[in-house]
């Protein structure tokens, strides 16, 4: 039996269609968009199409759009770009306490740069309250906050409009972590709320190692990547054209098909909550029940939260790829997740996700027969922890 590929948080599968596009850019089109001869202007045609399906998908404008190549990268860019801006004084960026290591890793730079940053907590639903942000403004001090759009763990949905409101009226610029949020729900950054946002190719049916950092225009950022002055001068390098060719292939294949996947996938989605629910005495959900992205469930099991790495490695071997919200790398898979332990779970608790999460490849089927295998792993595993005790 084939494998089912629940994981698209981690990374998604890459969309034939995406690779069709990409494949003549790894062979035949192999020019450099910066060369001045004809198949060089081929290429950097190619990078003008793909900017401009992305920009088309942000509502925004191609010269808004620099490509990186990680969403990682985007969100260093984002934060250390903007702090190169800032002259001597106090400066202060805020964060949200369940941003991503890319966000939560390169504040700890800054901060060892002399910047002062704060962590903003979240409810017990995974989400960050806008009276908190207002409190935790320093008026005159705050340049930079940064909330993620949705959690990577928890697929909860931030209130970012309104957090980006209340940080310009006290002139602080609003970043988002949006890589697990784009091509999944619908971006306008015409409204002008937003004035950085970061995504990442491989989570939306893209290629890894592609992404890129919107920056609204105006907005001055200044590089940490020297060189040939590609991409406005802000991110120096020769452009990974198949990368990027897929990126926007990508993006366009989401701005078609964005409603009709979300509809799909939650429909996916509830279906498994319910039956996990009814089926699975001890199961809990955990983040927002609503606000959360349509294909995103992370599951805890009451009494068995230590089990989730043991549950997850069961359900591998049934032939259901999974994940356990306890890590970004599967080297910490065992230590508690600094996420859960923000939504205030003890360290038991904290060690105890099972997060799941659909994509537009997946089937009903899918999910049925997912319901019956996670139903039968779960109650195994409570005999044996019942035996132990
Ligand atoms: N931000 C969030 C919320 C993510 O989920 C990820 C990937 O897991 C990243 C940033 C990093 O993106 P990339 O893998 O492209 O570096």
């Amino acid at each position: 039996m084939s494998m089912v590929y629940f994981d698209n948080a981690a990374t998604t599968p890459v969309d034939p269609r995406v690779y069709a596009a990409m494949e003549p850019y790894l062979s035949g089109i192999y020019g450099n968009p910066s060369s001045l001869h004809g198949i060089g202007r081929q290429a950097r045609t190619a990078l003008d199409k793909a900017r401009a399906h992305l920009a088309s998908l942000l509502n925004a404008s191609s010269k808004e759009i620099i490509f990186t190549a990680s969403g990682t990268e985007a969100d260093n860019l984002a934060l250390i770009g903007y702090a190169k801006t800032l002259h001597s004084g106090e400066h202060h960026f805020i964060a949200s306490a369940i941003e991503h290591p890319a966000v939560l890793a390169t504040l700890r730079h800054l901060e060892s740069c002399g910047i002062a940053t704060t962590l903003l907590p979240v409810t017990p639903e995974g989400l960050v309250d806008p009276n908190k942000l207002r409190a935790a403004i320093r008026p005159g001090q705050t340049r930079l906050v940064s909330v993620m759009a949705a959690n990577n763990v928890l697929g909860t949905i931030q209130p970012i409009s309104e957090l980006a409101r209340i940080s310009h009226e006290y002139h602080a610029l609003f970043h988002t972590d949006a890589v697990q949020a784009v091509g999944k729900i619908p971006f306008d950054l015409s409204s002008g709320d937003i004035d950085m946002l970061s995504l990442s190719a491989h989570k939306m049916y893209g290629p890894k190692g592609v992404g890129a950092l919107y920056i609204r225009e105006g907005i001055t950022l200044r590089p940490y990547i020297f060189g040939g002055g590609q991409e406005q001068g802000i991110r120096s390098a020769t452009e990974n054209v198949a990368g990027i060719v897929g990126l926007g292939e990508a993006a366009k294949i989401a701005s078609e098909q964005m409603a009709d996947d979300a509809a799909y996938i939650v429909s996916l989605r509830d279906k498994l909550i319910e039956n996990v629910q009814s089926r699975i005495k001890n199961a809990y959900l955990i983040g927002h029940r609503y606000r959360r992205l349509p294909g995103h469930v992370s599951l805890g099991f009451s009494g068995q939260e230590g089990e989730a790495i043991k549950l997850l490695l069961a359900l591998d071997e049934a032939g259901f790829a999974v994940s356990t919200g306890s890590a970004c790398s599967a080297s910490h898979a065992a230590e508690p997740s600094y996420i859960l332990k923000a939504l205030g779970y003890d360290a038991f608790r904290a060690r105890g996700a099972l997060r799941i999460t659909l994509g537009r490849f997946n089937t009903e089927d899918e999910i049925s027969r997912f319901c019956d295998v996670l139903t039968d792993t779960v109650s195994g595993l409570r005999s044996i922890t019942s035996l132990k005790v």
